[in-house]
């Protein structure tokens, strides 16, 4: 099956950059959190990784396995935000990988993330670079008619633009919170895992 094997390669390249990239996001952390960002995310999407090839099943079951797993294995604050979002979204890909069911997953899990993470764009979070990405796809796909591997390019960079956004930004949600105005000039480690994410589905899909 074709879609399954693009998810399992999409899911591979993401474990691999949140593995490479675990010291960077984990120096983010340190300075406006508790220093485990890169450690939940490359320890939450190893075993997702694993866990997943040993999977057969269609895309949604597939990627609701992604979601539960990351919820069970990532704890703190992104773990039930990455992982219920991608357990909640899962639901729309039903009828498998097309450009509806891809704006629709997009538009699910920034509704899920924003509502339990009860985070405002401007609060120095992973919203910050997630709702310019969806909001950035789903206007590709639906206003301007652009193919899916276009509208991807448009979400990454409009999330390379919200992690820029962060930094100066002084944290309301989360950890970095605590530290009020010393958040300031810090760029958030979700917004920038967000980013590396997108980056990896778009350098599969490309
Ligand atoms: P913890 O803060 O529990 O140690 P992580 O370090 O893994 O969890 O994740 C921190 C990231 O989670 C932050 O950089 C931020 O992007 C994101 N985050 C924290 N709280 C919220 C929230 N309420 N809404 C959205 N994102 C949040
Ligand atoms: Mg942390
Ligand atoms: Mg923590």
């Amino acid at each position: 099956d074709i879609q399954r094997e693009a998810v399992h390669a999409a899911i591979e390249a993401v474990a691999d950059r949140l593995v490479a990239e675990k010291a960077y996001l984990t120096d983010l952390d340190s300075a406006i959190g508790d220093a485990d960002h890169g450690a939940n995310m490359s320890r939450g999407f190893t075993k997702v990784a694993d866990k997943v090839e040993e999977l057969d099943g269609d895309v949604g079951e597939i990627v609701k396995t992604v979601g539960v797993t990351l919820v069970s294995e990532v704890g703190g604050a992104s773990g039930p935000l990455y992982g219920g979002s991608i357990m909640h979204a899962s639901q729309e890909l039903g009828d498998g990988l097309t450009s509806e069911t891809s704006v629709a997953f997009a538009e699910a899990y920034l509704d899920k993330v924003q509502d339990r993470g009860n985070a405002e764009v401007g609060a120095k979070t992973m919203v910050d670079a997630l709702t310019p990405a969806v909001h950035s796809y789903k206007k590709a796909i639906e206003v301007d008619d652009l193919p899916p591997l276009t509208a991807l390019a448009k979400a990454v960079d409009a999330a390379e633009r919200g992690v820029q956004f962060t930094v100066p930004l002084r944290a309301r949600k989360g950890r970095a919170s605590y530290l009020d105005w010393r958040s300031v000039g810090h760029q958030d480690p979700g917004a920038t895992s967000t980013l590396f994410i997108l980056e990896e589905l778009l350098a599969v899909a490309e």
